[in-house]
């Protein structure tokens, strides 16, 4: 019978697991494994047996009173958290659900980049794997890396008054809030809408191509997918069907800046 002390290491008082699962989380069971990781990140490894012990009782001993008080505790607190998020940010727009998941891990801070890792007791180098200078950090990663800096400069340069603003961004929240909500045409209004979503769900899976399956940061490849997805997800509505996807690349410009038939 193996034992807790057997899936982590000790190493300067953190514990580090190796928990060994048999399949990759789907984006869901991701956000839970977050959460458990977060609860063992508090753990220290004693001597002696294993035990069960329920922690809302000194004895140990489970009560329904302890229960029904931390019940009690836990819907109060998501009440106050409801209350802060930002839903329309990330529920109203459509985008495909895997991609709210995403920002939705994102804007409460809690996406895997790696100073989140390190600090839940992982060690990984704290570098950004993308312009290999810069510490890696939600901000960083998808605002102020040089890459994401040219990226966005290229995407938005049909306005570019926009881009020098990104500079001062603290968050991406403060960016989508930002962002401006353009009038005209509605494939223009609708790019404006996504866009900023289909350009950090880009930047970061063309991040984890290159930490997990060792493949180049290439910038034309990184913006070419950026205006695929904003193609595919305008797929929801029915009008994308007057145009056609060589127009959307070939008048970026003109169909941002809203010169465009409707
Ligand atoms: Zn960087």
């Amino acid at each position: 019978m193996k034992r807790v002390s057997d899936l982590g290491s000790t190493i300067d008082q953190n514990v580090t697991w190796n928990l060994r699962l048999r399949r990759y989380c789907n984006e869901a069971e991701a956000i839970q494994m977050e959460g458990l990781m977060a609860l063992l990140n508090n753990v220290v490894f004693e001597e002696g047996v294993d035990f069960w012990s329920w922690e809302r009782e000194r004895g140990g001993q489970f009560t329904v009173k302890s229960m029904f008080n931390r019940l009690q505790d836990l819907e109060l607190r998501s009440v106050a958290i409801l209350r802060q998020f930002p839903f329309k940010l990330v529920w109203k727009i459509d985008v495909p659900l895997k991609v709210k998941l995403f920002f939705w891990t994102t804007l409460m801070g809690r996406t895997l980049t790696v100073d989140n890792l390190n600090h839940r007791g992982q060690q990984i180098s704290p570098l950004c794997q993308v312009c290999n200078s810069l510490n890696e950090s939600i901000v960083h990663l998808f605002l102020h890396c040089s890459v994401a800096l040219e990226i966005w400069k290229i995407i938005t340069s049909a306005t570019p008054e926009l881009y020098p603003s990104i500079v001062i961004m603290d968050s991406i929240e403060e960016w989508l809030v930002a962002w401006p909500r353009k009038q005209g045409p509605e494939i223009t209004v609708r790019i404006w809408q996504v866009l900023p979503y289909a350009t950090i769900w880009t930047i970061w899976k063309n991040r984890n191509e290159k930490i997990f399956r060792n493949k180049d940061i290439v910038k034309d490849k990184i913006i070419k997918e950026i205006k695929a997805s904003v193609w595919y997800w305008l797929g929801s509505w029915i009008g994308r069907r007057r145009y056609r996807y060589q127009e959307l690349l070939m008048s970026w410009d003109n169909i941002m800046k809203g010169e465009i038939h409707s």
